[in-house]
């Protein structure tokens, strides 16, 4: 059990203040002070209480990330034994420390052997800065600087930094301020939006020659990597067709441009595969990796290097023009050892892999078969979308999709249950740890939201 929560404000007070000093992400926060945030104050495997004891089932992990689930007692063991034996140090003068040794050591017996090197961040959209500048470096050493641009898709989500969001396609941040040059976009593999008369399969190999004509449109001479998410998150848990990862990995592969992973959702079992591009059977040169390294409990991220760059880099780069205070910072660290332990040692990652992440998928597949509301069910493992749509046979769209899926997610929480809309998709991704017993939860509140929501338009 985690430590009992005693209110020692009222939630009027604390929203309140938060309202008077606090600007929350990706909100109006001119409508939100008005309404008022939940106040989250204690969570226990799936389970979330606010402050004024109402209990959630939290269905998205907090952000796709507490992959343990809360209030996990190694984790919290772990950071304090780490904080009173060795709270900082870095990784600038000469010196290193055993929990980064041991992360280290740790992190590469999970990765495919054709993985060697990290370079340890803080979060998932710091990893994908230093993505940017690492491949860059890469081609610079190999003599070839005008190698610089980066490819990335619309939809696509990889931080909200500045490159990061440039690197990412999602139009309404670059709006904000968040375009630099040498970064260009190809589509996102969203079949069932896009995909018109084409089968999944010849839309997924549309999708990928895309990437081919922007390669020759911008000459391979000049572009240095195309970074994706495996299965894109943010924009709305999108499972690309099959047909799509080997022809990208083709099209990198012939022109010499390298293949990032952005694995900060898929990585750490998300799909039942340690990582996302396991799932999909491709092989990239980088994986961007965060949240579920130490399942969301202390800051995080990291970016894993192919001996093939690591080498590059290591025995012809010279000096390496990068650092952060709290790279592989040694209490994050020691959290993140306990964290990949217990996944493993627990046989968490193989219990979504052959039990629990087939049952929710089936699950899924039978309660929805057939809604008036969905129009396609996808996922793999604990992650999983809902496609609304107004007529599934002919997979049409809401004009007003967003309305529709934010009330659906609205009746959720109305009812104790945390799910995620995106664009016209429910989206969820429960912790790990998720017995059948949380998973009935999960699906049957998610009928009963999905439900209000097709009564009120009429629909049912
Ligand atoms: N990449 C992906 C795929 C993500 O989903 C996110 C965060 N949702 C990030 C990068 C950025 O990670 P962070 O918020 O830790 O900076």
């Amino acid at each position: 059990m985690t430590v009992p929560h005693t209110p020692t404000r009222s939630t009027r007070d604390y929203q309140q203040l938060d309202a008077a000093h606090h600007i929350h992400a990706f909100v109006d926060q001119k409508a939100l002070n008005a309404e008022g945030p939940r106040v989250m104050v204690r969570g226990e495997g799936l389970h979330l209480w606010d402050n004024d004891g109402k209990r959630y089932l939290d269905g998205m992990s907090g952000l796709w990330c507490t992959n343990l689930g809360y209030g996990r007692k190694d984790l919290a063991a772990a950071a304090s034994r780490q904080l009173e034996q060795l709270p900082y140090y870095n990784m600038f003068f000469h010196t290193t420390h055993p929990a980064v040794v041991e992360l280290s050591e740790q992190l590469f017996s999970l990765l495919p052997s054709h993985y060697s090197h990290a370079v340890y961040t803080n979060s998932g959209s710091e990893a994908n800065e230093v993505l940017i500048r690492t491949v860059r470096r890469y081609w610079q050493i190999l003599g070839k600087p005008q190698k610089k641009v980066m490819i990335g898709r619309w939809n696509g989500y990889h931080g909200s930094t500045l490159a990061s969001t440039a690197l990412g396609g999602m139009k309404f941040m670059h709006e904000m301020g968040g375009l630099i040059p040498d970064i260009a976009h190809i589509d996102e593999p969203y079949w069932f939006a896009a995909g018109g008369e084409l089968s999944p399969a010849e839309f997924g190999r549309r999708c990928a020659l895309q990437l081919e004509e922007k390669i020759l449109e911008l000459g391979a001479e000049n572009v240095a990597a195309f970074i994706a998410e495996p299965f894109q998150g943010a924009g709305g848990m999108i499972f690309p067709p099959q047909s799509y990862w080997p022809e990208i990995q083709r099209i990198c592969r012939q022109y010499d441009v390298l293949l990032c992973a952005d694995e900060v959702i898929g990585g750490f079992g998300r799909t039942g595969e340690w990582f996302a591009h396991q799932h999909f059977g491709f092989q990239p040169d980088t994986l961007s990796i965060a949240k579920g390294l130490t399942s969301g409990y202390i800051p995080m991220g990291g970016l894993v290097l192919s001996k093939r760059i690591a080498e590059v880099l290591v025995e012809q780069g010279g000096v390496y023009a990068h650092g952060l205070t709290y790279s592989g910072h040694p209490v994050a660290a020691a959290v993140a050892i306990a964290n990949i332990k217990a996944l493993r040692d627990e046989g968490v990652v193989e219990r979504v892999k052959v039990d629990t992440g087939p049952y929710l998928q089936q699950c899924l597949r039978e309660v929805f078969a057939g809604h008036p509301l969905i129009g396609e069910i996808q996922g793999s493992g604990l992650v999983a979308a809902l496609q609304f749509s107004e007529d599934p046979a002919s997979r049409k769209r809401f004009a007003n999709e967003t309305d529709l899926t934010w009330r659906c997610r609205s009746i959720g929480f109305d009812n104790g249950l945390i799910i995620r809309a995106t664009g016209g998709r429910m989206i969820m991704a429960p912790a790990l740890v998720a017995t059948r017993t949380d998973l009935d939860e999960l699906v049957s509140k998610t009928k009963l939201a999905v439900d209000q929501t097709a009564r009120e338009i009429g629909v049912l």
